[in-house]
C-alpha cells in the first residue's frame, strides 16, 4: 500500500511511543489481523475519519533511525515504489512480527524454563506440543490479545523463532580437527616420533606429519582434517594413536581473537597504492573511482581507508556484489579489525541479521564499525557512517530486479553517503560506462593503479579461432588444442585452472533431428535446459521440470540431439580428458544449499580441486594464489547477449575472469575460444584496453540515446490473457505518448514474452539526463493507477523499473 497510515495513541501509551520504534496495529476494515508497524511521525492533527488505536507498543527504543527512514523514502520516490516495499526488504524478518507469523521453539533453546513468566511458559508449552503455530492461534489458545510484546521478548532471548527463519535454519557445522595425541607435546617426544617413523621407512607418514607440523605451527594448534591429504598415511597415524580427531562446531558469529590482530599500519603500500590513498584521503570529491587493474591491490588501499575512519570513531560500509565473495574478504578484514567487523547478507538467518542490525545501530560496547555485505547492507541503521566502499562497482548483481524496490545498491549507497557526509570509493578494474563517464567529466574523483601488486605482469591473453581449429580437426569435446594444452601444462606444474562458461546445465536444449521441435516450458516462452545430473529438462525461469523424454513428443522420433553446452557438460568432458584431475563445478545448481559455495571456494583455495568450471560466479574478485590458466569456453555467447550493455558486460566478464590468472606469479595464461577472433571486444580484452572499449561505447550511447546521456524508465505489464494485455499496453502507451511525446518506446514483447503463465509487455520512457524527472514519475504512476480503473483491465499488473540496467 502506498503512503503511511494514522493511528491514535491510547492514553496508557502516552509518551511511550517513539519515532522508529515498533507498535502493533490492526490493519484493514474487517480483518482482525495484527501487524507490527514502524512509527514514522507523531502529531496532533486529528484526521477527519475515526481512526483506530494502536494495539500495543513493542519497543521503547527505536529499531530504525530517522536518517535510515529518510533514505528508504528517497528510494521509494526514486524507484517508484512504496515505502512499505522498501521496509519489507530492509528489515530483517526477526523484526517484522505479524499475527500470521508462524513460530517455533528456537533450535538452540536450552530448555531452561525457570526464567519464563506465566504466559511465556504457556507459549513454550504450546509450541513444544504443536511444533509450529501462528501467532493468532497462540493468542487465542492462551486467551491473551496483546501477545506480540510477550513474543518479542521470547524472540530476543532466542527461546522461540519465526518460521521463516526455520526454513533456512542454520545447521551448526561440524568440522573434524586433527591434533597430535597427548604425550607428543615436547620437542624431544616429537623428534623421537620422527626418528622412529624414519627408522621404519614410513616415508609417506613422515611427509604427512611434516605437513601437519607446518600447518599446526609445530603442534600448537589443531588443523582441519580436510586441509591434510586424505589417504592411508593419515588413517594409519590416526589408527596408531599419533594423531587424534575431534569434531568441533563452527560457530555462526565467530568471535575473533583480539590479541592476534594486525595493525593496518603494518601494511606497506607501494608507490601507486600510496598515491591512490593520498588522493582519496584528501578527497577533492565526495565520490571517487579507484580504477585499478586486477590484483593491483585495491583491497589493501580500502583497508587503509577503513582504518582511518575507524580511528575517527566512525563506521565504514564495504559493499560487495555477491555474498560468494565475502568469505575471502571477511577473513582479510577480520585480521585487522577483529570484532568490529559485522557481516550482513540475505543468506544469514533472521536472528543473525537482527543481531547485526542492532550492533550497527549501537553506540557503545559491541558496536560494529566495519559492515560488510551485499546490496541489502545499505539498509542497516548506521549510527555514524563515514565511508562507503563499493567494490566491483560495475557488477550487475548490485541491481535488484525483483521484487520492488528495483534499486541499484551503488547509486543508493551514494545517496546514503550524501546524507551522512560520508565519502564513497567505487572500485573496479572494469568500471561501468556510467561511472567512468562521471569520473571523466569531473563529477567524480579518479585514482588509477596500472600495475599488479608485486610487479607481476597481467596474464597473456590468447585468442583461439574455433573455425580454424575445427577445420584442422583439433577440437576435442568443445576444447581447442590450445586450451587443453594450457590446462594440461598447468596441471603438470601443480597449478590450477578456471574455465568459464556462462550457461548452466548439460546442453542448452534437446532438438528432434527429424521434426526440429525443441521441448518448451509450458508456463514460459523458453526452451527447456537439459540437466544430466538430475536427468531432467528444466525451465530456468520458473523451475518447471520434466524427465528427459525417450522420444520426440511431436513425431515420436528417437533421434534427439543435444544443442549447445553448459557447465555440467564441460565438467564431464574435462573429467574424461583429465582423468586424474579433480574437477568441480560452481554455478547456481551446485551452490543451492547453504555453505556449498563456501566449501567449493575453500576446497579450491586449499587445492583440493584442480579445475573449477563455472558461470559468472567464477569471474568475480576472487584471489587464488595458484591459478595459472583461465579458459573462456565460448566468448561469442557472452558478446551476443541482446542488450545495449552487451559489449561492456562482455569486456567486464572476460577481463575479470582473466584477472584470476597469475595473481601471485608470472606466466598467467588466458585462452579465449571464439568464432569471431577479430571482434572489437575481444581485441580490447587482449590489449587490456579499457579506454578503447569506453570510447567506442560512449559514442554509441550518445548516438542511440542511452545512459549516461539518457535515463530510462521501464514499465512492464503482465496478464494471463494476451489480448487483455495488448489492450492495456496500448491504452497505457497512448496515455503516456500524449503526456510525454517522443519519449515512449513500445509496447513490445520482451525477449522472453511469457513467464510463469503470464504474458509480458514492456514500455520504455527516455529522459535526458539533465532533466528533473520527479514530476514525470508522479504522472506516470497516476497513469498506472488510472489503468486499473479501466473496464476489464484492473487485473493487469504493472511494475516500474527506474534505471533498468
Ligand atoms: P585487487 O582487489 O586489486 O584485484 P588485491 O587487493 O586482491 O587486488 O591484491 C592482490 C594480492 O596482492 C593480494 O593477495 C594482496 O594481499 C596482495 N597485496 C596487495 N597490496 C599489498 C601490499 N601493499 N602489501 C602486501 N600485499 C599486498
Ligand atoms: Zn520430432
Ligand atoms: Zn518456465
Amino acid at each position: 500500500m502506498p503512503g503511511t497510515f494514522t493511528y491514535r495513541v491510547p492514553q496508557e501509551y502516552n509518551g511511550a511511543v517513539n519515532v522508529g520504534a515498533r507498535v502493533v496495529v490492526q490493519f484493514g476494515a474487517k480483518s482482525a489481523k495484527l501487524y507490527s508497524a514502524l512509527v514514522r511521525r507523531i502529531h496532533q492533527e486529528a484526521p477527519q475519519w475515526k481512526c483506530k488505536y494502536i494495539v500495543a507498543v513493542l519497543d521503547i527504543e527505536p529499531v530504525a533511525t530517522e536518517r535510515q527512514m529518510e533514505h528508504w523514502e528517497w528510494l521509494a520516490r526514486y524507484y517508484m515504489c512504496t515505502p512499505g516495499d522498501v521496509m519489507a526488504v530492509a528489515m530483517p524478518a526477526g523484526l517484522k512480527l505479524a499475527s500470521e507469523s508462524a513460530l517455533a521453539i528456537h533450535p538452540d533453546f536450552s530448555g531452561d524454563l525457570s526464567s519464563l513468566s506465566k504466559y511465556e511458559l504457556q507459549i513454550v508449552q504450546l509450541l513444544s506440543d504443536y511444533s509450529v503455530m501462528r501467532l493468532v492461534d497462540i493468542s487465542r489458545a492462551i486467551g491473551v490479545q496483546k501477545i506480540m510484546p510477550i513474543v518479542r521478548g521470547l524472540i530476543e532471548r532466542q527461546v522461540v523463532v519465526m518460521d521463516e527463519e526455520l526454513r533456512n535454519r542454520y545447521a551448526p557445522r561440524k568440522v573434524a580437527y586433527v591434533s597430535l595425541a597427548e604425550g607428543y607435546e615436547s620437542d624431544k617426544a616429537q623428534r623421537e616420533l620422527f626418528d622412529a617413523l624414519e627408522g621404519k621407512r614410513r616415508v609417506k607418514q613422515v611427509e604427512l606429519l611434516m605437513q601437519y607440523m607446518q600447518l599446526s605451527h609445530f603442534g600448537r594448534e589443531a588443523v582441519p582434517k580436510r586441509d591434510l591429504p586424505q589417504g592411508s598415511p593419515l588413517q594409519t597415524l590416526i589408527k596408531n594413536g599419533v594423531l587424534v580427531v575431534e569434531e568441533r562446531i563452527e560457530s555462526r558469529l565467530e568471535h575473533y581473537d583480539q590479541s592476534q590482530l594486525l595493525s593496518p599500519d603494518t601494511i606497506q603500500l607501494n608507490a601507486e597504492q600510496q598515491a591512490a590513498y593520498d588522493y582519496l584521503t584528501s578527497a577533492p570529491h565526495p565520490v571517487s573511482l579507484l580504477h585499478g587493474v586486477t590484483s593491483s591491490g585495491k583491497t589493501e588501499v580500502y583497508i587503509k581507508l577503513i582504518h582511518k575512519v575507524v580511528q575517527e570513531g566512525r563506521q565504514a560500509l564495504f559493499l560487495l556484489p555477491e555474498i560468494a565473495l565475502t568469505a575471502q574478504l571477511i577473513n582479510r578484514l577480520r585480521r585487522y579489525f577483529g570484532d568490529k567487523v559485522g557481516v550482513y547478507h540475505s543468506r544469514f538467518s533472521a536472528s543473525q541479521r537482527t543481531e547485526v542490525w542492532q550492533r550497527t545501530k549501537a553506540t557503545g560496547e559491541g558496536r560494529y564499525q566495519v559492515l560488510l555485505g551485499a546490496r541489502s547492507a545499505t539498509f542497516l541503521p548506521f549510527s555514524d557512517l563515514g565511508l562507503i566502499i563499493v567494490d566491483e562497482e560495475h557488477d550487475p548483481s548490485y541491481k535488484q530486479y525483483d521484487p520492488a524496490p528495483r534499486y541499484h545498491a551503488r547509486d543508493s549507497a551514494i545517496v546514503l553517503a550524501q546524507m551522512w557526509g560520508a565519502q564513497v570509493v567505487l572500485g573496479s578494474a572494469t568500471p561501468s560506462v556510467e561511472t567512468y563517464y562521471n569520473a571523466q567529466s569531473g563529477k567524480y574523483g579518479l585514482a588509477v593503479m596500472r600495475q599488479r601488486y608485486g610487479g607481476f605482469s597481467l596474464p597473456r591473453v590468447e585468442v583461439v579461432d574455433m573455425k580454424e581449429e575445427h577445420r584442422s580437426g583439433r577440437v576435442k569435446g568443445h576444447f581447442s588444442h590450445a586450451l587443453l594444452d594450457a590446462v594440461g601444462s598447468a596441471l603438470k606444474a601443480g597449478k590450477q585452472a578456471i574455465l568459464f562458461q556462462n550457461r548452466r546445465g548439460f546442453s542448452l536444449r534437446l532438438e528432434c533431428d527429424d521434426c526440429h521441435q525443441v521441448p518448451q516450458c509450458i508456463h514460459c516462452d523458453v526452451s527447456l535446459v537439459y540437466h544430466k545430473a538430475t536427468g531432467s529438462l528444466r525451465c530456468h525461469y520458473c523451475g518447471y521440470s520434466i524427465p528427459v523424454p525417450a522420444e520426440c513428443p511431436h513425431c515420436h522420433s528417437t533421434h534427439l540431439k543435444m544443442v549447445g553446452i553448459g557447465t555440467e557438460r564441460i565438467e564431464e568432458d574435462l573429467q574424461i580428458l583429465f582423468p586424474d584431475a579433480r574437477v568441480a563445478r560452481m554455478d547456481l545448481d551446485s551452490t543451492l544449499q547453504k555453505n556449498q559455495y563456501l566449501e567449493l571456494l575453500s576446497d579450491f583455495e586449499h587445492r583440493r580441486i584442480d579445475i573449477l568450471v563455472g558461470t559468472q560466479m567464477v569471474t568475480k574478485g576472487l584471489d587464488f594464489e595458484h591459478v595459472s590458466v583461465v579458459g573462456i569456453v565460448n566468448a561469442d555467447n557472452i558478446i551476443n547477449y541482446p542488450s545495449f550493455r552487451s559489449f561492456e558486460r562482455a569486456f567486464q566478464q572476460m577481463t575479470q575472469v582473466s584477472g584470476r590468472a597469475g595473481r601471485h606469479g608470472e606466466g598467467g595464461r588466458v585462452i579465449i575460444q571464439t568464432y569471431n577472433p577479430h571482434h572489437q571486444v575481444i581485441v580490447n580484452v587482449v590489449d587490456n584496453d579499457y579506454q578503447a572499449l569506453y570510447d567506442e561505447q560512449i559514442q554509441e550511447r550518445r548516438v542511440f540515446r542511452y545512459p549516461p546521456y539518457h535515463r530510462l524508465i521501464e514499465i512492464t505489464l503482465k496478464h494471463r490473457d494476451a489480448e487483455v494485455l495488448d489492450e492495456a499496453a496500448d491504452w497505457m502507451a497512448a496515455q503516456l505518448r500524449a503526456t510525454f511525446p517522443g519519449r515512449v518506446m513500445g509496447p513490445e514483447y520482451p525477449l522472453v514474452s511469457r513467464v510463469r503463465a503470464l504474458y509480458l509487455k514492456v514500455l520504455t520512457l527516455r529522459f535526458e539526463r539533465t532533466e528533473p524527472i520527479a514530476d514525470a514519475k508522479r504522472v506516470i504512476l497516476q497513469i498506472g493507477d488510472d489503468l486499473a480503473k479501466q473496464e476489464g483491465l484492473s487485473a493487469v499488473s504493472i511494475h516500474y523499473d527506474v534505471d533498468p540496467y
